[in-house]
């Protein structure tokens, strides 16, 4: 019999709603079946822009109190979610969003994209060295959509799973451990298309979201054939939603479709893809994470 409790995942994400976003309906699965679902956010996503006309002055360019808003909201959302294992890289507030790429906030002192990459990694290593994780699920080099926070935390998820495993690295962190597989998030293309056509088929773009998204808009699309591992579905479907609608700041979800701040529309995937990048698949085409490594 596997085992299903010693299994232990570990997401490493940007700002509080890209785990929900990317990853809702694996995180809700896996917690659901026992296995210890860990998630390190890197920073608070305080240089979001806020949806909600009510919550505006909460924004970076007038209260500046977003982040500690977005705490609240990435609580809520692992509570639909089932998670209880949620940290932020540091502690909350060691880290500041960086903002959009090529703004004036990517040259701030203490934001996330200025970090440097082993000491940042370092803070990692004690968490992968303290849960002890199988599985590591992060961005692919590009942080999937060039977003520079999104850019370090593949970095620093990549790093610290190297010096985890390194004997001589850091022995006040923790004993070495290897993570056994290492996937990056992705969309096929396939999924891109089919799920755009289903969002112009509903005709709602005059609904609630005053226009549509490019697929072009979709981080961390490939080509089918770069997919390794698809989970999720709908049976995890309405815990996604409820998670991403407790982002209400950054995220508008109406049925199998979102919008974020630009109110263009998107499809909402509750099937989540990855591409296995190490480690030994478990099959060709996976569809357990866990794969391969339990028994
Ligand atoms: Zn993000």
């Amino acid at each position: 019999m596997t085992d299903l409790s010693g299994r232990r995942l570990l997401l490493v994400h940007a700002h509080p709603d890209d785990e929900s976003i990317n990853n809702g309906a694996t995180m809700a699965k896996y917690a659901a079946e026992g296995a210890h679902v860990t998630l390190v956010t890197c920073t608070l996503g305080e240089e979001g822009e806020v949806i909600p006309p009510g919550l505006r002055h909460l924004a970076a360019d007038r209260d500046d109190t977003l982040g500690a808003h977005r705490l609240g909201e990435l609580a809520a959302a692992m509570k639909e979610l089932g998670v209880t294992d949620h940290r932020f890289l540091g502690g909350p507030g060691r880290y500041r969003d960086s903002g959009m790429m090529g703004a004036p906030q990517n040259d701030r002192p203490g934001c996330f994209w200025r970090a440097d990459l082993d000491e940042a990694a370092a803070l990692l290593v004690e968490v992968v060295r303290e849960v002890r994780p199988q599985v590591l699920v992060t961005y692919d080099p590009d942080g999937g959509y060039g977003h520079p926070d999104h850019i370090q935390a593949h970095r620093v998820a990549m790093r610290a799973a190297d010096l985890a495993a390194e004997p001589a690295f850091r022995r006040d962190l923790g004993d070495p451990h290897e993570i056994a597989k290492v996937y990056w998030n992705c969309v096929p293309l396939s999924a891109v298309e089919e799920g755009f056509a289903r969002l112009r088929e509903a005709g709602r773009e005059g609904d609630l979201f005053p226009g549509v998204a490019a697929p072009s808009d979709v981080p961390g699309v490939v080509p089918d054939e770069e997919v390794t591992a698809v989970v999720g579905g709908s049976a995890h479907a309405a815990r996604k939603a409820a998670a991403m609608r407790a982002h209400a700041t950054q995220i508008a979800v109406d049925g199998p479709f979102f919008a974020l701040s630009n109110d263009l529309g998107q499809p909402l995937f509750d099937t989540e893809y990855y591409k296995l990048v190490r480690g030994r698949a478990g099959a060709e085409r996976e569809d357990d994470l866990f794969a391969g490594v339990d028994g």
